[in-house]
């Protein structure tokens, strides 16, 4: 066998991993199907494996009734997975550790303000900008100084952690790209998100931090998710520089609509997996409503 050859059979094959990574905080409905056979399949046709992920850190909203729903819906599917779900609050210490790693770079500073006090200040300013998840953060707690922190906390003030995004950008010092199924390489641009809220004040963490990071942990290569959440890739890129994490590969599907061209809710009752298969439709008939759905005239933009 000459050496060539020989490279070439030994090359590393990174097994393709995509996930379904939805919050128990309702119960699945078609929106959910598409988004989770979509990943289903894309693992099953590149050979590869499918996870499931429960992202379950918003205490306040999320059940482990819908948990249960969640799984009994995705099986009733016929989708299964390798691994068991991995549950966001099993991995608390996971993300502390990140967060960790930002603020001995200097990358986070604590933020006192309410929601009240921000929307305050934005109505003051003349042009405050807007993100993609809203009016981008003013900026009022940046320049705290360390003994004004201090004060704060020691008065009983729980601070969110917010992303000092200037500073970030300045580490970095480059252009980071991220590579998208079907647009190819995108140029990271997280300063769209602003001094985003990477921990709460009520829990330590966020949707931006942990699906970071559980997304190296469990070694996803194919981010499928629909594309409401595209402006998030621009953000992960940039967390996946700074803490050192791999970048999969981005698939954000078109968002499935109702009739009225509106995206499917959790509050839309009708259509919940459940209430379908009370009503006699079987997983078979779920995909023939994914497919009609795509055809309807709310989902013109579909191929
Ligand atoms: N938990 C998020 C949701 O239910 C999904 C996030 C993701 O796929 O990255 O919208």
């Amino acid at each position: 066998m000459s050496s060539t050859s020989f490279k070439q059979n030994t090359a590393p094959v990174i097994p393709v991993i995509t996930r379904f990574a939805p919050s128990p905080t309702g119960l699945l409905h078609l929106g959910h199907a598409y988004s989770a056979l979509t990943a289903y399949h894309l693992a099953r046709d590149l050979n590869g494996d499918f996870l499931l992920r429960l992202e379950n850190i918003d205490s306040s909203r999320c059940h482990p009734n819908y948990e249960q729903h969640i799984i009994r819906d995705l099986k009733w599917l016929g989708i299964d997975w390798s691994d068991p779900p991995r549950r966001q609050s099993d991995h608390m210490a996971d993300y502390r550790d990140a967060l960790e790693v930002l603020r001995h770079r200097g990358l986070i500073y604590p933020c006192f303000c309410t929601r009240k006090e921000i929307q305050d200040e934005i109505r003051r300013a003349a042009h405050a900008p807007h993100g993609p998840e809203g009016y981008l953060y003013p900026g009022t707690c940046r320049t705290l100084s360390p003994a004004a922190q201090k004060q704060k906390i020691a008065e009983g003030y729980r601070p969110a952690w917010r992303l000092h995004m200037d500073e970030a950008l300045a580490q970095v010092g480059t252009t980071l790209f991220w590579q998208d199924y079907e647009q190819g390489d995108i140029k990271a641009q997280p300063a769209i998100m602003g001094d985003v809220v990477l921990a709460r004040k009520e829990t330590p963490t966020s949707y931006h931090l942990s699906c970071t990071v559980d997304d190296h942990q469990q070694n996803i290569t194919h981010v499928v998710r629909g594309d409401d959440l595209f402006h998030a890739a621009h953000l992960h890129r940039l967390l996946q520089h700074l803490l050192g994490l791999k970048t999969p590969l981005y698939y954000h599907h078109r968002l499935l609509l109702n009739e009225q061209g509106k995206r499917y809710a959790k509050r839309d009752k009708g259509i919940t997996l459940q209430s379908l298969r009370e009503k006699g439709h079987t997983p078979k008939d779920i995909q023939a409503l994914i497919a009609a759905a795509r055809k309807s005239p709310g989902n013109d933009e579909y191929p």
